[in-house]
């Protein structure tokens, strides 16, 4: 019986993308002041958060921020049971959770946001929640780990008590912040997600690797109707739609059939001699001038093999 394998493997995603200044004020205020910024359009009042530059109704520019509350209404929610990428972390966010467009006081659009609350029964459009921040703010959306429920009679008292304390200065204009950031770097965001992967590779493709792995030798599969051996062998030919019979040990050298380079490392299909079908693999060269299509080239194999493509480390000129 094959063994069967599995083969593990991370994605690495970076990315770094321009804010603009728009963006960048926001996250600054949200990062260094736990405040929450929105632009208000000058001809039809609305106050757009996350801002934007352009109010999408009268398509006036929007040059005045105004704060808004991190408190907020529940205009829709549902609650998510399958698990995605949290693009922040590059894991699964654990389910079931509640999402929810969130109109926050002092903001005419909505934010969409986690809950915490996962209960449906317990979620209603038009219940009041209040923004839940991390210790440890990063500059990202993020930094609000989740909206929390308020209870009706919390929320008036808050509210006695700061109307106390100071009278609200939400909604007058900030004209200082309308000013260029000064440092260029804020306005960009860098993030990324590592996306792990475990590949079962079937009976066909495990039979190859393993090939690779314990004799060092390339395999291919033959359909019993069209004849061709089709390489990495596999269990069936997409041609005739059969399964394939033979084993057949091809190259291990072969012949470049198309390539695409940078100075020193090549990807091309390779077919080996043998073969019905190209493999996809690396191509060392001291010069990218030596590649050609008609190019020999042998494989190297890598010293330490454990049942993956990469076993073939790269082919080089024969
Ligand atoms: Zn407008
Ligand atoms: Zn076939």
């Amino acid at each position: 019986m094959t063994e069967l394998l599995k083969i593990s493997h991370t994605m690495t995603l970076a990315w770094r993308y321009g804010a603009s200044w728009y963006f960048a004020e926001f996250i600054r205020a949200l990062r260094d002041e736990q405040r929450l910024l929105g632009l208000r359009c000058p001809i039809c009042r609305r106050v757009y958060l996350p801002p934007r530059p352009v109010c999408g109704n009268c398509h006036a520019e929007l040059r005045e921020w105004v704060e808004v509350k991190d408190s907020g209404t529940v205009r829709a929610f549902t609650i998510v049971h399958t698990p995605i990428i949290d693009p922040t972390t590059g894991q699964p966010r654990p389910t079931p959770y509640g999402m929810a467009l969130i109109q926050l006081d002092g903001a005419d659009t909505t934010l969409n946001h986690y809950l915490a609350e996962n209960d449906p029964a317990k979620l209603q459009i038009g219940m009041r929640v209040q923004a839940v921040w991390r210790a440890e703010r990063k500059g990202t959306l993020n930094d609000i780990a989740h909206f929390a429920s308020i209870s009706p009679i919390a929320e008036r008292d808050a509210q006695a008590a700061s109307s106390q304390a100071s009278s609200s200065k939400l909604q007058s204009p900030i004209s200082n912040l309308h000013s260029p950031i000064s440092n260029p770097q804020s306005l960009f965001i860098t993030a990324g997600v590592n996306l792990s992967f475990n590949y079962a590779a079937g009976k066909a493709a495990s039979r190859f690797l393993i090939a690779l792995r314990d004799e060092k030798k390339i395999f291919g599969a033959r359909c019993p109707s069209c004849q061709r051996v089709l390489v990495p062998a596999r269990s069936f030919c997409p041609r005739c739609f059969v399964d394939t019979s033979d084993w057949v040990e091809v190259g291990p050298n072969g012949t470049l059939g198309a390539f695409a380079a940078t100075d020193n490392l090549a990807f091309a299909l390779i077919r080996l001699d043998g073969a019905d079908t190209a493999l996809v693999h690396r191509v060392n060269v001291t010069n990218a001038d030596e590649l050609r299509i008609g190019l020999r080239v042998a494989p190297v194999f890598a010293e330490t093999r454990r049942g993956h493509i990469l076993d073939l480390a790269y082919f080089q000129p024969a």
